[in-house]
């Protein structure tokens, strides 16, 4: 019995001993696997490292974060935009221009141009004048030295149109087949300075004008009274987008853009606008008849295309599209009249 207890306590202190070899093995296995499962962990850890170091980095940005993500999507929309922008950027040293533009006389360096509605009662041209005058007189665009208004004529419709010292006089009528739709007539001393400027509508051919047209129409013919000449004169090239240019698109061309108000601030170099002042005229009377007799005499006349005196009228350009033609007159002045054809 005690051999065999013995046997069996032997046994089973080697068994208790296995036992423990076996759990210790089993400890051990389990630490070397702890151990390797922990082994890649610190290889992320340094990559983790140095995200703390970025972490200050991600704050900068949230100090301004409004500036460093917005500029990304808005420079993206505005390339989109630019041919606008660059457009007028790129216009205003170098004006596109056909001619030499025609300067009014200003008065203590100041240039009030009056506009008068001689329009007649329920004129087709009327909505297109009111709209083409407001494009033209922006004050945001005009030089400072430059001051527009409108007016109605102070009496009835004159039938006559009568030209003006100073003025801009808008006149419509049915003129008959005259070949023209609109037309500048402009009084000009020393051939480059406006003193009066009529423009006309002829209704014969208003008519069967649509509103883009009129419009079109109506900025083109102000634009001369203005003194600007043409931007272009190929009707079949790309839209310059302004009324002074010509085309067959009059939707793409209806109002003044930035090249226009810059061309008349290279013309009219600008006074501040807080020293404007109301400016009377500075004519003396006598002159002033003078020169109204010469505006009845001459502006008042209605020149039909197809019978124009081409012995007294000189022929600046003709196309399909425009005619301009020049008168001298005796005592120095001249008469410009530009067509813009039907
Ligand atoms: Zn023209």
């Amino acid at each position: 019995m005690n051999k065999t207890n013995n046997v069996s306590i032997h046994r089973l202190l080697q068994c208790n001993q296995k036992c423990r070899l076996k759990k210790k093995l089993a400890r051990q296995e389990k630490k070397n696997n702890q151990n390797n499962n922990r082994t890649p962990k610190p290889t992320p850890r340094p990559t983790r490292t140095p995200r703390p170091t970025r972490a200050p980095r991600t704050q900068r940005p949230s100090r301004m974060p409004s500036k460093r993500p917005t500029p990304v999507p808005t420079t993206r929309p505005t390339r989109n935009r630019t041919p606008r922008p660059t457009r007028n950027r790129t216009i205003p040293k170098v004006v596109p221009t056909i001619g030499g533009h025609d300067k009014w006389i200003m008065k203590e360096d100041q240039l009030n141009l009056i506009f008068l509605d001689n329009l007649s009662k329920d004129s087709m041209w009327r909505d297109a004048l009111n709209y083409s005058f407001k494009n033209w007189s922006n004050p945001h665009l005009l030089p400072s030295a430059i001051i527009m208004s409108l007016y109605p004529m102070s009496t009835n419709l004159d039938q006559d149109c009568p030209p003006l010292p100073d003025k801009i006089v808008v006149c419509d009528d049915d003129y008959g087949s005259t070949k023209w739709k609109g037309v500048n007539l402009m009084y000009l001393n020393e051939d480059t300075r406006i003193v009066a400027s009529l423009v006309k509508f002829n209704n014969f051919y208003g008519h069967d004008m649509d509103a883009e047209e009129k419009l079109y129409t109506c900025c083109h013919e102000l634009g001369h009274g203005i003194g600007l000449r043409h931007w272009d004169e190929d009707f079949a090239n790309q839209d310059m987008y302004n009324c002074m240019d010509y085309t067959n698109n009059h939707a793409n061309n209806m109002f003044p853009d930035q090249s226009n108000f810059q061309a008349l601030r290279n013309m009219y170099k600008g006074v501040s606008r807080r020293n404007l002042k109301a400016v009377g005229t500075t004519m003396d009377k006598e002159k002033e008849r003078l020169l109204q007799r010469d505006l009845d005499k001459y502006l008042s006349q209605s020149i039909d295309l197809n019978t124009i005196d081409l012995e007294v009228w000189k022929v600046i350009e003709t196309s399909d599209h425009d005619e301009v033609y020049q008168r001298r007159l005796d005592n120095g002045y001249s008469i410009r009249a530009s067509f813009l054809l039907a």
